[in-house]
């Protein structure tokens, strides 16, 4: 478990295209002192941050954006998913554009730049949001729900009426190994009947086969995918950026079927809001609990 908080060593740059915009734009993380979390700050506008919490949710249909007053940052998700994959609590991400670039569509080019940077350990303490109570959010026939677990691990289940993806399910305990090796590679997806439609709107506008799966009516357009369950481990990278806006590392199993960013995004609110149903620990309360023989982490009313 990685009890203290965490940053970057040093800056790394990185620059590609928007998914949605199709413009250029280029990025630089940067290393964030403890307990200053996850903050977006649009050069082009002047440094204004965007701090990577829900209460700056703007919009949650398709991909994530952000705002703070007139600023926005859109597509945060595979980014704030990285960082949530290697336990980093702190970090600047100056954006010069409207939205983070979408690279291969997956996490991995992410994961590389951290790594490339390095890894500062802080001693700040850690707080995660330990669950103590289901919390369970449904819409028509899909849901999303948290139970108490000790550890962050997600169970999902996608279920699309197309022969070549169907019914997909897969669990993971999110570790940074696992992360790094079993969900960061999974491309974001579209399907080619609705690209269309999309582009009618202003969105997808950047996206083609070099940073998405793209499924036609009888086949994948790319060559190959990266798994065969790609498309369900690529919903579970969406979910772990998305719960990154609680702005806490989450203790808790969390289960989804058929659910998307909005689903996600009210999962995190509803966290937020029913404040019996978790409570915050660090490493301490873990080892007063051993010390005093209590149960590891009781619930704080029983
Ligand atoms: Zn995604």
């Amino acid at each position: 478990m990685n009890w203290t908080q965490k940053t970057l060593r040093k800056d790394i740059d990185c620059a590609g295209i928007g998914l949605h915009s199709g413009v250029r734009v280029t990025m630089r993380m940067r290393p964030a002192p403890p307990n200053s979390g996850i903050v977006f700050r649009r050069i082009d506008l002047d440094g204004a941050e965007i701090p990577a919490r829900q209460e700056h949710l703007r919009r949650s249909n398709l991909a994530i954006t952000l705002a703070n007053g007139d600023a926005t940052i859109g597509t945060v998700e595979h980014v704030l998913s990285a960082a949530a994959g290697l336990g980093i609590d702190n970090l600047i991400i100056e954006v010069k554009g409207e939205e983070v670039p979408i690279l291969d569509g997956s996490a991995a080019p992410f994961i590389y730049l951290m790594h490339e940077a390095g890894i500062r350990v802080q001693k700040a303490p850690r707080e995660f949001i330990k669950i103590l109570e289901p919390l369970r959010i449904e819409e028509e026939d899909k849901f999303v729900a948290v139970y108490p677990s000790d550890r962050f691990k997600i169970s999902y289940t996608i279920d699309f009426e197309h022969p070549l993806i169907g019914e997909q399910r897969q669990t993971f305990v999110v570790t940074p190994r696992c992360f790094t090796e079993q969900i960061a590679p999974a491309r974001t997806f579209g399907f080619l009947r609705e690209v269309e439609a999309l582009r009618r709107n202003g969105l997808a506008l950047g996206g083609s086969m070099e940073n998405a799966v793209v499924v036609g009516d009888n086949s994948i357009l790319n060559n190959h995918l990266r798994f065969e369950d790609e498309f369900v481990r690529h919903k579970i990278l969406d979910a772990i950026g998305d719960l990154m806006l609680l702005g806490a590392p989450l203790l808790g199993h969390v289960v989804a079927y058929r659910a998307g960013h909005s689903l996600h995004a009210r999962l995190v609110e509803t966290i937020q809001k029913n404040t019996d149903a978790w409570r915050t620990v660090t490493w301490e309360d873990v080892v007063y609990d051993i010390a005093s023989r209590r149960p590891y982490l009781v619930p704080a009313h029983v």
